[in-house]
């Protein structure tokens, strides 16, 4: 499936919304980051993407993974391509440069994984979950650990899987089995099933490391009694080669509605060797630094289908004849007009367009506040990181589903059947919604641990610098008047949720669509306000009033519906259901 990289809204975020070189001027890490450094790296980066990884999307989907005696076999050029994936660098962008990684600022990388997985999602799933490894481990490993482990994960030779989930434990891990025993010589012998664990087995690198949750013998109850161990398929010598393989291996392989090129493997570790990361018993805080990088990433997955699906919708319309313009034949000398003449067509075009315009600006505004953070010591831009990762996983993968929907219908038939690619499409972007935490807790993260729990201080926070921006008058009023109900939402839901524990979680998903439709908002304004008097600049004024017109409005019903009282959805006995 063809994918083209949106270069020219790159370089306008970039230099016109963000202004990302006197940006990065101020932080001493990214000082020397020249513009033509930035401008090289997007440009290769939408060749690997559009060149090596978009050929093998249809292909991976339609060969799937095969698993035999444990092992597993990617589709067709999976191997080939990860590898110019991981030889160009981009695994270690935004690593650490102590340890072969680049140092390149995490929103530029935001832009880039855009790229990836619009071009094909299955076979950035194993870039992805090594980029978040390296992360863990360099945030929470010994020097040692950092030595051995991450020049190899930067480059690719190896790659990371993340094991949390076992059956009868997904979002509460608390309750996980997997037991840890510690050994004579300081490892620990690890023992359990997991599910569910994208790229645990593969054929595509040397070695695999699993960075797996266990709970120690005399371990406290629930979420305080689970430790974190590096887990390697091999573990490696001192010297960096392969040694001993270990004690666990690929049960078998889950049969799945979409992202079928990505290995998805029950593991089972039979006591294999695991060196624990970080402290005993804090286990999942340490994780949480990969979780919470995988749950932007993910929420770029959803932008990339939004993205990938637009295009194809788009360039469809514009070829499909049916029909007349309801204000007459536009096309008379043809047996009917192109579909693009019905306005319902371009509700659904446009809705796509606003949507994945808007959530890249979005994603490149919270990857900013994670540099903030990381290199400038920025702690109002860490608060902010922290309250935004949940809405960008779940407000950027809800929309990208709703885009690629959108895309289908408006293929109509020729989105159903195979051929087009639509279907698949939908299919890939359906797990965005699931994996990482389901949408739902991604809701109730954002309202119960990230709004309530500070009495909504953050979020004024972040609705004052919005107000603040110096926008064009004609989005000026609709934005402030956005905020203001936005403003008086959030301190109900903070105070209703004193009086009863229910309302959080009663609320948190149309709390998350307000708080994601309010940003998407200021977003369009800003870009609206500094488009060029140009066809692209025109383009994007028109795009940012349907989404004014037509797509802001739906605060109006979010505050309706959070206005409810938890009673509306707890009423019903259980036994009714
Ligand atoms: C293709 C695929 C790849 C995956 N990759 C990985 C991986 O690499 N590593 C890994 O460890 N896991 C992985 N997972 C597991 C995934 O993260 C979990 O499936 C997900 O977190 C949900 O857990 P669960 O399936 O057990 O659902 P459950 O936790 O049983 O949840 C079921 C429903 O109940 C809701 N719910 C549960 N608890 C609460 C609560 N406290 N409050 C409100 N609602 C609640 C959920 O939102 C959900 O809608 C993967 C899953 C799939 C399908």
């Amino acid at each position: 499936m063809d994918y083209q990289v949106q270069q020219r809204d790159v370089e306008f975020l970039l230099d016109d919304v963000f202004d990302v070189q006197s940006a990065w001027q101020q932080i001493e890490a990214f000082a020397d980051l020249t513009p033509d450094v930035v401008e090289a790296i997007v440009a290769e980066g939408g060749r690997v993407a559009s060149e090596v990884m978009a050929p093998l999307n249809q292909s991976g989907d339609a060969e799937g993974c095969q698993w035999q005696d444990g092992q597993v076999t990617t589709p067709n050029g999976f191997a080939s391509a990860f590898s110019e994936l991981a030889q160009g660098g981009w695994l270690g962008l935004s690593g650490n440069p102590q340890f072969g990684g680049q140092g390149m600022p995490k929103s530029l990388g935001c832009l880039v994984e855009e790229m990836f997985w619009s071009a094909n999602s299955s076979l950035y799933l194993y870039g992805t979950l090594t980029v978040g490894a390296c992360l863990c481990i360099d945030a929470h490993g010994s020097h040692e650990q950092k030595r051995q482990y991450l020049p190899k994960l930067y480059s690719g030779q190896w790659t990371g899987a993340m094991a949390l989930t076992e059956s009868h434990a997904g979002t509460d891990l608390g309750i996980m089995r997997t037991k840890a025993e510690v050994q004579s010589d300081g490892s620990y012998a690890i023992t359990g099933q997991k599910i569910f664990i994208t790229s645990g087995e593969h054929d595509m690198a040397e070695n695999i490391v699993h960075l797996t949750l266990a709970r120690l013998p005399d371990a406290p109850l629930g979420s305080k009694g689970i430790s974190l161990f590096i887990v390697p398929k091999f573990l490696p010598n001192a010297d960096g080669s392969l040694g001993q393989r270990n004690g666990w291996s690929s049960g078998s392989l889950e049969h799945k509605m979409g992202i079928k090129g990505s290995a998805t493997s029950v593991i089972n570790y039979d006591g294999a060797k695991g060196f624990l990361l970080g402290e005993e018993n804090q286990g999942l805080a340490a994780m949480f630094t990969m979780m919470n990088y995988e749950r932007l990433s993910v929420g770029l997955q959803g932008l990339g289908a939004a993205q990938l699906a637009y295009q194809h919708s788009a360039s469809y319309a514009r070829e499909r004849v049916q029909g007349r313009a309801p204000t007459g034949p536009e096309n008379p000398e043809a047996v009917a007009d192109s579909i693009l003449v019905h306005p319902d067509v371009r509700r659904m075009l446009l809705t796509q367009r606003a949507y994945a315009e808007g959530c890249r600006a979005l994603g490149f505004y919270v990857g900013m506040q994670l540099d903030l953070a990381k290199y400038a010591d920025d702690a109002q831009a860490q608060r902010i990181g922290e309250l935004l990762t949940p809405v960008v996983k779940a407000f950027l993968t809800d929309r990208g589903l709703e885009c690629a929907v959108l895309g289908q219908q408006v293929l109509g038939g020729h989105g159903y059947v195979k051929e087009w690619g639509m279907e698949q499409i939908v299919r890939d972007a359906r797990i965005g919604q699931i994996y990482e935490g389901a949408n739902g807790i991604q809701a109730i993260d954002l309202v119960g641990r990230k709004v309530v729990r500070d009495g909504g201080q953050t979020l004024k926070e972040l609705i004052d610098e919005i107000i603040a921006t110096d926008v064009d008058d004609e989005f000026a009023p609709s934005l402030r008047d956005v905020c203001k109900r936005l403003t008086t939402v959030t301190e109900s839901v903070v105070d209703r949720s004193k009086q009863d524990p229910n309302l959080p979680g009663a609320v948190s998903v149309d709390f998350l669509d307000f708080v994601g439709l309010t940003l998407c908002a200021w977003m369009w304004a800003r870009m609206a306000s500094c488009a060029p008097q140009d066809e692209f600049g025109a383009a994007k004024r028109a795009t940012a009033r349907y989404f004014y017109a037509r797509l802001l409005p739906q605060t109006l019903g979010l505050e309706r519906s959070i206005g409810a009282e938890a009673d509306a959805v707890m009423s019903l006995p259980a036994a009714a259901f």
